[in-house]
């Protein structure tokens, strides 16, 4: 038994344009993204919704953090699937986006809605420096800190958009942040591929927490290594996100310990420096500190959530499993097909590997015949 994994970005809805732009440079990876994403209906949104939560959910993950539009749709797949997440409607400036009215009001409707359910919590997420204007992001942590919840935003992902800021602001992104007075703690930034130092210190000393997307990171090319030892010992509290799946392109939180693990060690010319039990505390106890909610989530103790997942040990991958080898073989072998039970706020959702919570084949061939229309539209 290991507690629920904790995916700390995603865009779940994306689940629909898996492998929809691969092996090709970022500029032509969002053109074509953008195209189809500009197509979607909100059939499309709900049903990718219901395919992103049935692949976290068979792979271990019981509680996710989300960027998007129209949360309010993909808020009603997870409730349905029966997941635990944390949906941070997008906020832009209005100038960038395709959604109707003001983002930063849709964002205030959508929280006002959902504030009080028991699986689902709003969030607020400016999208990124390359889009949101020093007001928008100071509207944005405005209405985070009036509603109780915190800001969820794209940080420093590539060497283009931190080169850009400084050209348009004479600073690096998280410079600029800590300078107009964002940073606020129990925010968390994503990616963060291309900090400084200062970067890091500016992080810490706010209080924000860092989700690193390593598969992310490496399949689009960026370049850049979140510097999680500096993070660790500067104390940043960081956790693990799969980020959307037209770029990574699965939602499995198995491979992102692995190749957290790896991409560092290979980095650093050091195998010590990202312990397997280290990948595995990031998508568990780690992430839930992140998201404030560690007296109820990332760990299997009384008086906590029961968000549980059953290893069953006896398959391939997973043998031999010793007590001195298990967290090993869970970051390590990889192993999202040995997945065999999940239970979420007590409520079993797959069991002997059967979901009992959906109908799973019906999701599956709606969503395989909403991307066959979907790519069609966008062509
Ligand atoms: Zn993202």
């Amino acid at each position: 038994m290991i507690p629920g994994l904790i995916n700390c970005h995603t865009h779940v809805a994306m689940a629909l344009m898996r492998s929809v732009a691969d092996d090709i440079k970022l500029e032509k990876f969002l053109d074509r993204t953008f195209a189809i994403d500009a197509k979607r209906t909100p059939e499309d949104i709900a049903i990718g919704a219901s395919l992103g939560c049935l692949e976290m959910l068979r792979s271990g993950t019981t509680t996710f953090l989300d960027i998007y539009y129209s949360e309010d749709v993909i808020a009603k797949s997870v409730e349905a699937i029966g997941l635990r997440a944390y949906l941070g409607w997008g906020v832009l400036d209005e100038r960038f986006t395709t959604q109707k009215g003001k983002p930063v009001k849709n964002c205030e409707n959508f929280i006002k809605a959902y504030k009080n359910k028991p699986l689902v919590k709003p969030v607020v997420a400016p999208q990124g420096v390359y889009v949101c204007s020093e007001e928008t992001l100071l509207e944005a942590k405005e209405l985070a800190a009036r509603e109780k919840t915190f800001c969820h935003y794209h940080l420093s992902e590539t060497r283009w958009e931190v080169y850009e800021h400084q050209r348009k602001t004479g600073k690096r992104p998280a410079d600029w942040l800590a300078e107009i007075g964002f940073l606020s703690k129990g925010d968390m930034a994503a990616h963060c591929a291309w900090l400084t130092i200062n970067e890091v210190r500016h992080l810490a000393k706010a209080g924000v927490g860092v989700v690193h997307c390593p598969t992310s990171n490496m399949k689009l090319a960026s370049g850049g290594v979140a510097p999680l030892p500096e993070m660790f010992s500067e104390k940043v509290q960081v956790s693990l996100g799969t980020d959307g799946c037209s770029s990574n392109n699965s939602l499995d939180m198995f491979l992102e310990m692995k190749f957290a693990s790896l991409m560092h060690k290979h980095n650093r010319w050091d195998a010590a420096v990202l312990s397997a039990q280290k990948c595995l505390d990031m998508a568990t106890i780690d992430a839930a500190k992140s998201l404030g909610a560690d007296k109820d989530l990332g760990s299997i103790e009384q008086g906590k959530k029961a968000d549980i997942v059953i290893i069953d040990s006896s398959t391939p991958a997973m043998v031999p499993t010793r007590e001195d080898n298990a967290v090993a073989n869970l970051v390590y072998a990889s192993p999202s097909s040995a997945v065999r039970d999940v239970i979420v706020n007590g409520r079993t959702l797959l069991r002997n590997r059967m979901v009992l919570s959906a109908d799973e084949k019906k999701v599956l061939q709606e969503a395989d015949e909403a991307a066959r229309l979907l790519l069609s539209r966008s062509r």
